[in-house]
């Protein structure tokens, strides 16, 4: 799948610090990648309703990662997926009419303009799950082979050519460590598998919570030659472990997306992950807050979606919509309100005016600030608040401020200018 073009990254002055993450399965911080490489996986889109603030939030707080990593001279590498078949995908086709891998097409375009208008940088890996069936396919069936997965028997009508085969679930029974992820109780993980995608009520499963990685052909639903396994489609859970596995290698450093993720898709795909390779999955998890608005959570079955792509055909910024996004820390849930992009539009004047003189104070103690807030759980909020006072001492009329580095004498605002750039993301 085709990505997104990369922004221009502009060299800064020295080096960012090792960052450190909040781990959500311990609750600690946690260093987010100890060695010289880092690797990440964010889990992307269902390509419907694309790119809403929930999701750009967390794309942009990943993208903070990212910044940083490579600020810190690491090796980084980074992957995502597009959920370009699934049952919701389907659902929305069947209720407006349209044909479903138009819909995908559509969605996914859409998504990574708004990406490329926020200025992410892009994953090196992005794959579709349509183009990881050959890889899904022998994943599931060493599964199989291994005990860690079985067949539930289907409905009359179903299997295509091959009834007798039927659908294909992990047994969560393989994997000691199932539940480390979330470290929830039972009847937590009945609830919200219930909630979020999944069938605890399906009939022949050995375990309610047991997930499907294979699909059976169904009258009427797309399906894909599966070899051993019988036509049909992939699970989620086990889509994101195989890119994962395939892109990143297993064990990675961060596998990261919304709250509403945590369980039961994390949770899941980590300990297919494991099953696939007898290890980790992800070292660390990290979790991007919901978005709230009014008072009510953001969601699709509510109808009051704020998508990026509407407020960019209304003439908005993109730098604006980022700045408003990078005001809150993305561990919290927070709500947008009509103040945001105000603010966010007028701290962009503010600090375009800023940069646009040559004065204001030495640079390196703001740049020093900014890095040492995102090395602290990717603390956005605290580096816009740096930036604001570099900008205030500026527009006051603060005398210029003059870098030396690399035998080069350089006046603040390139500095300051290019640090925002670089470790925000935001080109003034
Ligand atoms: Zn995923």
């Amino acid at each position: 799948m085709l990505t997104w073009p990369s922004p221009q990254i502009p060299a800064l002055p020295g080096r960012g610090l090792p960052i450190r993450v909040r781990d959500t399965s311990t609750g600690e911080l946690a260093v987010a990648a100890p060695g010289p490489t880092a690797s990440v996986y964010v889990c992307g889109i269902t390509p419907y309703d694309a790119t809403h603030l929930g999701h750009a939030a967390t794309y942009v707080a990943f993208d903070l990662l990212v910044r940083g990593w490579r600020d810190a001279g690491l090796d980084v590498r980074y992957a995502s997926n597009v959920t370009d078949i699934d049952d919701p995908l389907l659902e929305r086709a069947t209720a407006t009419g349209v044909e479903w891998r138009d819909l995908a097409i559509e969605q996914t375009a859409l998504f990574t303009e708004d990406m490329t208008a926020l200025g992410v940088v892009p994953p090196d890996v992005f794959k579709g799950a349509v183009e990881t069936i050959p890889d899904v396919v022998p994943a599931v069936a060493q599964m199989l082979a291994a005990g860690a997965a079985y067949r539930v028997p289907l409905e009359p009508g179903a299997g295509g050519s091959a009834p007798g085969l039927g659908d294909v679930y992990a047994d969560l029974s393989a994997d000691p460590s199932f539940g480390a992820v979330a470290g929830l109780e039972r009847t937590q993980m009945l609830a919200l598998f219930g909630e979020r995608g999944g069938d605890p009520d399906r009939a022949g499963k050995r375990d309610p919570l047991d997930s499907l990685l294979w699909r059976r052909e169904r009258p009427g639903e797309p399906a894909w030659d599966g070899g051993v396994l019988g036509t049909g489609r992939p699970g989620w859970h086990i889509e994101c472990a195989v890119i994962a596995r395939d892109g990143l290698g297993l064990p990675f450093d961060v596998q990261g997306g919304g709250v509403d993720l945590r369980f039961p898709h994390h949770e899941m795909s980590t300990s297919h992950a494991r099953m696939l390779d007898g290890g980790l999955g992800a070292r660390i998890h990290v979790h991007a807050g919901m978005v709230g608005l009014h008072g009510e959570k953001m969601s699709k079955s509510l109808g009051n979606l704020v998508l990026i792509s509407v407020l960019r055909a209304g003439g908005e910024d993109p730098m604006a919509i980022r700045l408003a996004i990078l005001a809150h820390h993305y561990a919290s849930d927070w709500e947008w309100t009509d103040a945001d992009l105000p603010a966010a539009r007028a701290r962009l004047d503010r600090w375009r005016s800023a940069v646009s003189g040559n004065g204001g104070p030495d640079a390196a103690e703001t740049l020093a600030a900014i890095r040492t807030a995102i090395a602290d759980d990717l603390d956005a909020p605290a580096a816009l608040t740096a930036v604001d006072r570099w900008a205030d001492l500026a527009l006051a009329g603060a005398p210029t401020g003059w870098d030396l580095h690399d035998g080069d004498l350089e006046g603040a605002p390139g500095v300051i200018s290019r640090a925002i750039n670089a470790l925000l993301g935001v080109r003034l």
